[in-house]
């Protein structure tokens, strides 16, 4: 059986912690999509992770991790991050790399940060982790799928023919350095000898599992509205955020995905640019940014301060659709226990009317939100596991998101750790 652990807003949702938490009961994760440009905060017993490659079910000797076909493998990063869950004690994981993953190369981040450079006030806000010029190169077909590494003569063949390119644009447009096809032929090489002992044909394992009725979980990164198809395009990244690309990312079929838990913050954060139609700015937005998360709403791959809203039913009644989830996980309500009461979006105003249905991309520029307010509970919940225990505003606020996401809520997470979650009966 398989269940997808995805975002229903912008990323940061806290899928880490809740995929850390399913992840105990299950045989299988996997990584689908994406690569290093974000990260998933996991604090359990052996302290507190920022995971960046690696799937979440790296804590549990138990469990099979698989970095599936779909993700834009960074090998250095991949490397470093192994070494430092062993430096912290964290016994040595079981880590299959499919064989068909491509690799970052060490050119896609600083043609990530040459763009984003010259593009300057209307940069994208990206994370410079490459994602974008990966993707590019991969569906135009210069990219390198692992297995490729074993073949010199490919390498240095497809090597040439793309430095001939990237050397025009290095030289003309972004007037830097040329790349060197014999240095990147020697990097490769390295990395290759470095990865070759994870590397392996996931596809199949996967399928046995499949067929041995094994619990596998699909583990998303960043969020439906960072869907390169269905978010904010351009504001997007560069691989499909969705469940549903679960099944080409790591070869599993259409029909086995049984499940769809998304995840989603009781208020709204993002990094990068775009729309965020229910940001706050100056004081209020401080409060909320630095009481947020588990010390403080900062990206946990760039350290970034991210940008902080109201929780907006919009969007994620949007996400939660797009997702096809069944069920929905709502985290860091404890957050909320300081404000005497609370904005919830319900609609957007666009061109003088009110809808309660997410915009196109180019609607969303000028989209005016639409508040209800609700009474806070002016009470610290951090660690309540009792779902009854919680006060009464705090259900009532739970109660009304879910009536308008139309997704039942069955966890509230009330606290960072693995442990503070509140089951919900629906
Ligand atoms: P992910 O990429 O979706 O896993 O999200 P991140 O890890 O980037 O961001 C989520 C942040 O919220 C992290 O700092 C988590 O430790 C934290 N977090 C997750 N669940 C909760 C919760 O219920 N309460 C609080 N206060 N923080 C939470």
């Amino acid at each position: 059986m398989v269940k997808a652990i995805v975002g229903a807003n912008w990323g940061d949702e806290g899928k880490g912690k809740i995929t850390d938490m399913f992840a105990r009961e299950a045989d299988m994760v996997i990584r689908f999509q994406g690569g290093a440009n974000a990260g998933h905060t996991i604090i359990n017993d052996f302290g507190k992770f920022a995971m960046h490659l690696l799937p979440s079910g790296v804590f549990y000797p138990h469990v099979t991790n698989i970095i599936g076909n779909g993700v834009a493998l960074n090998i250095p990063v991949f490397m470093s991050e192994l070494d430092s869950l062993k430096e912290r004690g964290v016994p040595a994981p079981r880590v299959l790399v499919s064989d068909r993953a491509q690799i970052v190369m060490p050119y896609h981040p600083m043609l990530d940060a040459y763009e984003e450079e010259r593009l300057g006030g209307s940069a994208f806000g990206s994370t410079k982790s490459g994602i974008a010029p990966f993707y590019s190169d991969k569906y135009a077909k210069t990219g390198f799928q692992i297995n490729e590494l074993s073949d010199d003569s490919l390498i240095e063949a497809r090597l040439e023919s793309i430095c001939a390119v990237k050397n025009c644009l290095l030289e003309h447009l972004y007037h830097k350095p040329p790349l060197d096809p014999k240095e990147l032929r020697d990097e490769l090489r390295r990395q290759r000898d470095l990865i070759a002992p994870y590397v392996g044909d996931a596809a199949t394992e996967i399928f046995a599992a499949l067929k041995a009725k094994k619990s596998i979980l699909l583990e998303g990164q960043l969020g439906a509205l960072k869907d390169t198809d269905f978010g904010i395009y351009p504001f997007v990244t560069s691989s499909s955020t969705l469940a549903g690309f679960g099944c080409t990312g790591a070869g599993i079929p259409p029909a086995e995905i049984k499940s769809v838990t998304a995840v989603t913050k009781a208020y709204s954060s993002t990094v990068g640019a775009g729309e965020f139609t229910t940001e706050l700015f100056g004081d209020e937005a401080e409060k909320l940014r630095r009481l947020g998360g588990d010390s403080g709403e900062y990206g946990a791959t760039t350290g970034r301060p991210r940008r902080v809203g109201w929780f907006d039913c919009v969007a994620t009644e949007y996400g939660c659709r797009i997702q096809g989830a069944d069920e929905a996980v709502l985290t860091a309500i404890d957050v909320l226990g300081y404000l005497d009461s609370i904005k919830v979006c319900v609609g957007y105003e666009i061109d003088g009317k009110i809808t309660d249905k997410f915009p196109v991309p180019v609607k969303l520029a000028g989209a005016k939100p639409v508040y209800t307010d609700l009474p806070g509970w002016k009470c610290d919940v951090r660690g309540e596991k009792d779902y009854n225990a919680l006060p009464a505003q705090a259900k009532r606020y739970v109660d009304f998101i879910e009536k308008h996401i139309g997704v039942p809520i069955r966890l509230v997470s009330t606290g960072p750790r693995r442990e503070d979650v509140a089951v919900r009966k629906v």
